[in-house]
């Protein structure tokens, strides 16, 4: 069974117990859209213990709210009471819930084209804010007023620029002048949940114009303070040539590609990202222009082109270069890197040291920094081709310990 048919033996068995049950919100909006939706959401007037009452493996961590996840077969579906919002005490999460009908339900949702219902049974789309006669539009219009509904929740603004980008719809001048005068108070927002909607953003293929909406709205320069005029328009440049399918790391270095790497890492910090996907960015920034270095040795080639991000690096690079007016130069070195690469053919690029710490302790060298610097020049010595035995290794670390006087007393 899809998530979709899940979800419709839910809402058939509410309706055969009598409560009304609909699909509801982004799912509604993808299927009058032709698009896949990424979840089937149930809306009901059963009250969560009725809910739970009908099926027999739930989940209750949202009941309080009106929220209730239902286990059937392979699936869960998120079965939510109609309900009201209100006392947004905090800029984000509501303090009082109260449950209520399908049309005031609808009025605490997002945008229009959030705020649908579907019926499955009849076959019928249920529209109380004009959702569809936006989506006919492609406009992105908050229900009800926006600077209300933007105080409510600021991540709503973030929202509708992802969707706006994700769906290419415009956002309503009314909804965009609320965003811009509300912009700075995205700060309010934690910075994890902020990273969730703009990595939306950016992933997306349509991602230079959602970077240009954060930039014209003020959003970009709230989330990230410092982030200047200047920086923005290299970055959509750079945005607009990367690949369709890239990663969060690659497209937020390309969103920062023309500030300077300290910069960039601090910005990130605030969006709370793994340590592994700082890591990430930190080497695409640090590595920016290495690639095109002619003169590159032999051993840093194979040592980058054995890391996990050289394919990143290659496609940062040339995205930098084709948004730079003077970048052909670059390409073109790109270009002989390439080759470079297919030539070294099948060569191992991370093969095993010829020789390994004890090895060189037992040829005399002192335990401590000076070994580690061995093992390194050695290391590099043997990806040039230089080293090819152990043999070779010895007598090499031989002269090494002689020259470096680091030998054990
Ligand atoms: P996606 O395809 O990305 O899942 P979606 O529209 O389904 O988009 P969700 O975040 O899954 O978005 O939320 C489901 C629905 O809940 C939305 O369509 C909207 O009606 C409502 N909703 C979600 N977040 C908010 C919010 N911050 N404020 C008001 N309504 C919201
Ligand atoms: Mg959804």
């Amino acid at each position: 069974m899809t998530n979709k048919q899940t979800a419709i033996k839910v809402i058939k068995r509410l309706s055969r117990n009598g409560f009304q049950a609909l699909l509801a919100g982004g799912c509604v909006r993808d299927m009058l859209l032709r698009r896949p939706a990424s979840d089937y959401d149930v809306a009901t007037n059963a009250q969560p213990d009725d809910v739970i009452k009908l099926f027999r493996r739930t989940l209750k961590v949202g009941a309080k709210f009106g929220v209730v996840i239902i286990l059937l077969e392979d699936k869960q579906v998120e079965v939510a009471t109609f309900r009201t919002e209100a006392g947004y005490a905090d800029g984000r999460h509501p303090s009082v819930v109260k449950f209520t009908g399908a049309a005031e339900d609808a009025g605490r949702r997002d945008f229009t084209i959030n705020g649908m219902f579907y019926d499955p049974v009849k076959e019928k789309v249920i529209d109380y804010v004009d959702g569809r006669a936006d989506l006919k539009k492609g406009l992105i219009r908050t229900i009800g007023k926006a600077k209300e509904r933007f105080n409510e929740d600021y991540l709503r603004m973030l929202r509708a620029v992802r969707f706006s980008t994700q769906l290419g719809f415009a956002i309503e001048p009314t909804t965009w002048s609320a965003i811009c005068s509300n912009a700075k108070k995205i700060t309010k927002i934690s910075g994890e949940r902020i990273a969730i909607e703009l990595e939306a953003i950016l992933v997306n293929p349509n991602r230079s114009v959602g970077a240009s909406m954060l930039t014209k709205s003020g959003l970009a320069k709230a989330i990230f303070p410092g982030f200047a005029k200047k920086y923005s328009e290299f970055a959509a440049n750079v945005l607009d040539q990367l690949r369709k399918k890239v990663d969060f790391a690659l497209a937020l270095a390309s969103l920062f590609a023309g500030c300077p790497t300290e910069f960039a890492c601090q910005r990130c910090q605030i969006l709370k990202l793994s340590r592994s996907r700082n890591k990430h960015i930190k080497f695409l920034l640090t590595n920016r222009g290495k690639l095109l270095d002619d003169q590159m040795a032999l051993s840093r080639l194979k040592m980058v082109l054995a890391g996990p991000y050289f394919q990143d690096l290659y496609e940062l690079q040339r995205a930098i270069q084709k948004a730079r007016p003077d970048g052909a130069e670059g390409i073109t070195a790109l270009t002989r890197l390439r080759k470079k690469i297919r030539d070294l053919g099948d060569v191992e690029l991370r093969p095993k040291p010829l020789l390994n710490g004890h090895d060189l302790i037992r040829l005399g060298a002192a335990p401590g920094p000076g070994l580690g610097q061995l093992a390194q020049e050695m290391y590099i010595a043997q990806l040039e081709g230089k080293l090819q035995t152990p043999a070779q290794a010895r007598q090499w670390a031989q002269t090494w310990l002689q020259k470096h006087k680091i030998v054990q007393k």
